[in-house]
């Protein structure tokens, strides 16, 4: 691993570390519609934050969240418009019955 390489890790981390709420009862990721953790072994809710985008309140899974940051390379600029881009789909497939 370059220098380069643990600086995004660094990001990355400072990203990841943002507050993420375990066990919450009913958590639901609004980018994957998941409700329970993905992983086999772990019998449990899903592991979520809470956004804002758009001015509607939202949650985030972490597994979404850990896929965006490795496409945005930690770029919070770019996360933040995948983030939204990706919403904005997932809303207008929603609206056209297509999800
Ligand atoms: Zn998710």
């Amino acid at each position: 691993m370059d220098h380069k390489d643990q600086t995004i890790n660094k990001i990355k981390n400072t990203m990841i570390n943002e507050s993420f709420e375990y066990n919450r009862k009913g958590a639901f990721c609004n980018f994957c519609s998941r409700k329970k953790n993905p992983h086999p072994d772990f019998d449990e809710p899903l592991i979520v934050r809470d956004l804002k985008l758009n001015n509607k309140n939202l949650s985030i899974c972490i597994n979404c969240h850990h896929e965006m940051l490795e496409q945005s390379n930690g770029d919070k600029n770019i996360f933040d418009k995948i983030l939204s881009n990706k919403y904005n789909l997932i809303y207008l497939l929603r609206k056209t019955g297509v999800l």
